[in-house]
């Protein structure tokens, strides 16, 4: 009701049934169980690049690698792919291992790095070229593009392709001693230049990049390319089943010839559809961009899909969880409705967030019958649903505050809320009947509602037995505590903003500050992060700008309109 452009049509509000867990890469994994081609192991990994910070596109790869090794008795290492320092941190290192943790899985002890193999990896190159499938290339890296050809025509073999194994052995061996400048040569696998698939054609395995890697330092001047790098790490970490995005498929062959011609150890790779959502940008390139040109607020402003900005927004681990549970996963490029995540969150919510009182666009109400400076300490259910989580004690006087919403002086038909000579309910309290407004002056904006109550329809006694159409929720005004709300929409205004204009998508509207609200009292001991739903307007957590002073909460989720339920009660 509040919420204006942000209620979800009814149709997205069905709840959906977590399906049982099979999927067809589970398939394989007991197909693969069942011949024993692993020994009866399974063993995955989450191998993210420390570029950025996680996004939910992540977050359904972590809860598929750990759940399948939680599901199979297995191991799954968390391993950092950091093979490209210029673009990596020792920042986002900790924002992903504190964000898988937060997520709920655990890697024990298997935290690994590619630059823990950056030696090992050393020797397979040499063991390469020995082979005569390797060599240094001193074409420039626009030149190797050159060569390449296209996907309807061949490529060029360089002109260094032929070196012998002794020149390549002692080329090599100078490009990691620092002899030559960046970029000036490469290490280059010896495949086919006229393969159809581009990965095959001499794809680049070392470059020269003077540059300080958050771990090893400057200890490198050489640095393995992710394709060179990735399949090896997984075959040396011993990973049966490495999951990964359907975009590496193409690169499989490759990963499976440096397996091969090294004679190593080999993993099954099995490609999954990245998660796609509507109304988000998933590419940590773009969610850089959102960061560093201002259009957030940080990589953990509520509206963005990175795990710590969802934490931040008040979303919970189970419902992420559920949430990947849910989209599964497929073999093909899909777009998920941004509707699922939403409601798996509602679904948790509305188990373990307590009910509370919050008006976020106050309106002044004064009972005139009610005895100035009387308080009653009225029963509120914790959550109606679940009796267990208890009641709290909320103080009613006889100035009060309700939504401005919730008044209407010319209402229209079916309006079941507060008007002139109507009655309505105040949640958990009495009746009430308008009696007159009070305007201001010079802008006639409404400033007062007078009010009679009932004093024979408190609820919960045993005379009350009025029955009015509306029940609205309320706030005594002495009582209240002063809170500011940020309500949050969708960050683009398209579902699909994947196109190169996505920045004019970017919805403007997507946070809303109210400054002036009134929370009951029972939150002056709510703690950062701590959820809860207002009744009838959503579900909302405290976010961490709170002070002393003010609370400041963040919508995380709206409510669908509980109208009908509340009116039976
Ligand atoms: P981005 O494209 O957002 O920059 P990335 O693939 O480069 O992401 P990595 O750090 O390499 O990011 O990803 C780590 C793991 O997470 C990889 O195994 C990758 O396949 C997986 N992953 C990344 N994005 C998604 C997504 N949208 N859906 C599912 N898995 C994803
Ligand atoms: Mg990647």
């Amino acid at each position: 009701m509040t919420s204006g452009n942000n209620e979800q049509p009814e149709s997205m509000d069905k709840t959906v049934e977590i399906p049982e867990s099979r999927n067809f890469i589970r398939e394989i994994i007991d197909e693969d169980l069942k011949t024993d081609k692993f020994g009866g192991r399974v063993h995955t990994r989450f191998p993210p690049e420390p570029n950025g910070y996680l996004h939910i596109g992540h977050a359904k790869s972590i809860c598929l690698n750990f759940g399948i090794a939680r599901d199979y008795k297995g191991l799954c290492n968390l391993r950092f792919d950091d093979t490209n320092p210029s673009k990596e941190d020792i920042e986002y290192v900790e924002s992903i291992e504190n964000d898988v943790h937060w997520l709920g899985f655990d890697w024990e002890d298997r935290l690994y790095y590619a630059s823990d193999y950056f030696e090992q990896l050393e020797d397979y190159g040499r063991k390469l070229i020995k082979k005569g499938k390797a060599y240094v290339c001193d074409l420039s890296a626009d030149e190797i593009r050159e060569h390449r050809g296209t996907l309807t025509q061949p490529g060029k073999d360089s002109p260094y392709r032929n070196r012998s194994v002794d020149e390549n052995l002692d080329l090599f061996r100078r490009m990691r001693d620092g002899e030559f400048p960046d970029g000036s040569r490469t290490l280059r696998a010896k495949i086919d230049m006229s393969s159809p698939n581009l990965n095959m054609r001499d794809p680049v395995m070392y470059r020269i990049l003077r540059a300080t890697h958050h771990r090893t330092g400057d200890t490198w001047c050489i640095y393995p390319m992710y394709d060179w790098a990735h399949g090896l790490c997984d075959s040396i970490e011993g990973i049966t089943h490495s999951l990964c995005t359907l975009e590496f498929a193409d690169h499989r062959p490759l990963y499976d010839w440096f397996l091969d011609e090294l004679g190593v150890y080999h993993p099954q790779q099995i490609e999954f559809a990245r998660l796609n959502l509507t109304y988000t940008v998933m590419s940590k390139r773009r969610l850089l961009q959102l960061v560093d040109e201002g259009f957030v607020n940080g990589w953990d402003d509520p509206r963005m899909p990175t795990i710590t900005g969802l934490r931040r927004r008040g979303y919970t681990p189970e419902s992420i969880r559920n949430f990947a549970e849910r989209v599964g996963v497929a073999k093909r490029e899909n777009m998920i409705d941004i509707s699922l995540l939403e409601n798996s969150l509602r679904e948790d919510m509305n188990k373990c967030a307590p009910r509370v009182m919050a008006i976020l666009h106050p309106l002044k109400v004064i009972i005139d019958n009610y005895p100035e400076g009387k308080v009653e300490e009225l029963d509120g259910a914790n959550n109606p649903e679940d009796p267990s989580m208890g009641s709290r004690k909320i103080p009613f006087s006889n100035v009060i505050y309700i939504e401005r919403e919730d008044f209407r002086e010319n209402p229209p038909p079916k309006y079941f809320r507060l008007s002139p000579g109507a009655e309505v309910r105040l949640r958990y309290a009495y009746v009430i009947m308008c009696t007159n407004v009070v305007k201001d002056g010079t802008t006639g904006e409404i400033v007062e509602v007078h009010c009679t109550y009932d004093p024979e329809t408190k609820s919960g006694s045993s005379q009350n037995k009025k029955k009015v159409k509306g029940t609205i929720h309320w706030v005594s005004a002495s009582h209240a505590l002063a809170a500011e709300v940020r309500v949050y929409d969708r960050l683009f205004t398209v579902e699909d903003p994947s196109g190169e204009n996505w920045k004019t998508l970017i919805n403007p509207n997507a946070l809303a500050v109210l400054r002036d609200c009134k929370v009951e009292r029972t939150l002056s001991s709510a703690k950062v992060q701590d959820r809860f739903q207002f009744e009838r307007l959503g579900y909302f957590c405290v976010d961490n700008d709170s002070t002393k002073d003010i609370l400041i909460f963040n919508r995380t989720v709206s409510l669908r309109d509980t109208w009908a339920k509340i009116e039976k009660s």
